[in-house]
């Protein structure tokens, strides 16, 4: 597979061009197609071996060919995809390449996370939010206080997956999932990224994809 194989749409193979890519990395080779294809997947990926533009790249698409809402002010949001990643650092890396890549296109991505003022988050998130990328304890904090809605969630993202259960955050994605109106595994697409397979990593991905998920070493 080539970026010109994958047939982004003009836009989106427009930022990719000029974000300097050329050739697909291994991940993104193997995992575009699948995630194209509107299957759930579980990818083994560091940190480095171009994860983000793995999923970003086909859901952007996606999002692009299918319409997303129009990003207007209004003080409940309704996101198509939620990105969620444990660290500060990794979502804002996250957002930064949602942003570049979706430049010119009608998709705004937001990020939100902890340690800043949750005012702020709102504020970003009530301007337009079709891409949410967050972290786990904010992102249930905006769920609470009833700025965003679940019920448009078509991508499902979880980045860094054995390092969020490492942090302690498997409640909070366990209630992000429960969470009143957040769309079924079978309405939604799903994909886990995560450097190792413990266990824990196999059941949650049981548990959360839809049974004839594919794996991406
Ligand atoms: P990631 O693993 O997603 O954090 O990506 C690691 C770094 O590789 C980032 O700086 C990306 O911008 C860059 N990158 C990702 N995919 C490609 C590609 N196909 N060609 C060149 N650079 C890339």
């Amino acid at each position: 597979l080539t970026f010109e194989e994958a047939k982004l749409p003009d836009t989106l193979a427009r930022n990719v061009h000029k974000a300097g890519y050329e050739k697909l990395t291994p991940i993104q080779k193997h995992s575009i197609p699948i995630v194209m294809a509107g299957r759930d997947l579980m990818a083994c990926a560091q940190t480095g071996s171009g994860k983000t533009a793995a999923f970003l790249l086909p859901i952007l698409a996606h999002m692009m060919a299918n319409g997303v809402a129009s990003s207007s002010f209004h003080p409940l949001q309704e996101p198509e995809a939620i990105v969620v990643a444990p660290t500060r650092e990794l979502i804002y890396q996250i957002y930064l390449d949602a942003r570049k890549f979706a430049y010119g296109t009608c998709v705004r991505p937001v990020v939100i996370y902890g340690g800043t003022q949750t005012g702020y988050s709102l504020r970003q998130i009530s301007q337009g939010c079709n891409v949410l990328c967050a972290t786990p304890g904010r992102l249930l904090d905006v769920i609470k206080k009833e700025k965003i809605g679940l019920s448009k969630v078509r991508y499902l993202v979880l980045d860094e997956a054995d390092r969020m259960l490492d942090m302690g955050f498997k409640e909070d994605i366990y209630a992000l999932l429960h969470s009143p109106g957040m769309t079924s595994t079978e309405n939604r697409q799903t994909l886990m990224f995560s450097a190792t397979f413990p266990t824990q990593i196999q059941s949650l991905a049981r548990e959360i994809l839809k049974p004839d998920y594919l794996f991406v070493v």
